[in-house]
């Protein structure tokens, strides 16, 4: 069983920790989550909700009720047991149905925020331009926040987690400054207490992280995965990312005072680079390298974001502060091989659209008609290759009649 204590908040240095102790059968645990004291007024202690939704993927896989001696907002309580469980734990093997009792009160009242996550990679940047400027003032952003939920553990492996920290939260004050929004920077030790796979339980510590500053916010863009809404799914959820069914679990984690929108999901990772290229936000800030803190130019998101830039704009010169863009001027061919490649072999078809968007370039469509004129000189060696073995093979003849050919080099001999 998992209880979870009546949350409450220490003051140190003029920081503010909202503390949840919580006890996994026998064990004791202690998760915080920390803001500058000015924000304290935000943190919401008397209810367990962000540790509730914190803890609910481990609970479902090692099988733990919960319980607590504190509250739950009633909505929130009621969609997770009436629509969340029963759909996830129905759809993977490694998770249990569990019960959950805990007292209810209503949502809180009163908060007036809207936030999004300010990481400078290009779904959070889509987030920052499309939402800071509306025309509905009501829906437009107010703040950005920096939270350390285990995010930065996953990368950039070459640093240590305090290094890559600072230079996100330096990154972050730079694009909060341009924008004129307040930063709030958060930290916890959330993940170093409980670890998890950041790919299967994003969502879920993401939403820890808004929901333990749930006084602040009514609306929360969480800027998703670069999924966009057509790979929602439920099946198999246990082998996927947890942001394949954020859809459904970022709406029941939401009450009638917070909506946490997926925001972006309308549109694919390409549809947003096409919208925002030119903003200076991204020439300037534009981070897509899970290797390094810089954009290494090599790995595949950093590959996909130079053919990308080349698909899009006319002068590539804009983008040179944040990728090595002489580089892939001189090794362009290198770049179309491997994006020839995962088109043709790659199972997700991620840089399928910049693959279609290049074709309207002249020297990638020569680059992709040669490699065509390719594989169709490699098909034909193959098939009379097999052809010629056939034909000259005692096994398939009475005389010199051929008895059998199999069908699919009959196929080729008609299109020949
Ligand atoms: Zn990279």
């Amino acid at each position: 069983m998992i209880f979870l204590h009546k949350p409450y908040i220490e003051k140190k240095n003029k920081k503010s920790r909202l503390i949840f102790e919580i006890d996994i059968d026998e064990e004791k645990k202690k998760v915080w989550y920390e803001v500058d004291s000015e924000y304290e007024k935000y943190l919401c202690d008397d209810r367990v909700d962000a540790i509730l939704v914190g803890m609910l993927h481990y609970a479902l896989v090692h099988g733990h009720n919960i319980q607590s001696d504190s509250y739950v907002t009633d909505e929130i309580l009621y969609k997770i047991k009436t629509f969340l469980l029963p759909s996830i734990v129905k759809y993977a093997k490694s998770m249990k149905m569990i019960d959950i009792s805990i007292k209810t009160k209503p949502a809180v009242e009163g908060a007036e925020g809207i936030g999004t996550g300010c990481s400078g990679g290009i779904d959070s940047l889509y987030t920052i331009i499309v939402n800071k400027d509306l025309e509905e003032k009501q829906f437009r952003l107010t703040h950005l926040c920096i939270n350390n939920v285990g995010s930065f553990n996953s990368c950039y492996k070459e640093k240590s987690l305090e290094e890559v920290r600072e230079f996100v939260i330096e990154k972050a004050k730079k694009i909060a400054k341009e924008t004129g929004l307040p930063l709030i920077v958060t930290d916890s030790n959330f993940h170093e207490e409980i670890p998890q796979s950041h790919y299967h339980t994003s969502t879920y510590s993401s939403v820890f992280a808004i929901l333990c500053m749930q006084k602040l916010w009514k609306i929360y863009y969480y800027g998703s995965s670069g999924l966009d809404y057509s790979k929602f799914s439920i099946i198999d959820n246990d082998e996927y990312a947890c942001s394949h069914y954020e859809l459904l679990s970022l709406d029941c984690y939401s009450t009638k005072n917070l909506k946490i929108y997926s925001d972006g999901g309308a549109v694919t990772r390409f549809e947003k680079l096409q919208r925002i290229y030119q903003e200076p936000l991204v020439k300037k800030y534009a981070h897509t390298c899970t290797v390094k803190m810089q954009n290494c130019n090599h790995c595949p998101k950093c590959k996909g974001l130079l053919l990308a830039f080349y698909a899009l704009a006319d002068n590539m010169d804009p983008y040179k502060e944040i990728l090595d863009v002489d580089y892939f001027l001189e090794h362009k061919l290198e770049y179309f091989q491997w994006l020839y490649e995962e088109h043709r072999y790659g199972k997700v078809g991620m840089y399928d659209p910049v693959y279609e968007a290049l074709l309207k370039r002249e020297d990638f469509k020569k680059f992709i008609d040669q490699k065509k004129q390719e594989e169709t000189d490699e098909e034909y060696n193959y098939f009379e290759e097999e052809y010629n073995k056939i034909a000259n093979s005692k096994a398939f003849k009475v005389g010199s009649v051929l008895l059998y050919i199999p069908q699919k080099i009959k196929k080729w001999i008609t299109k020949k």
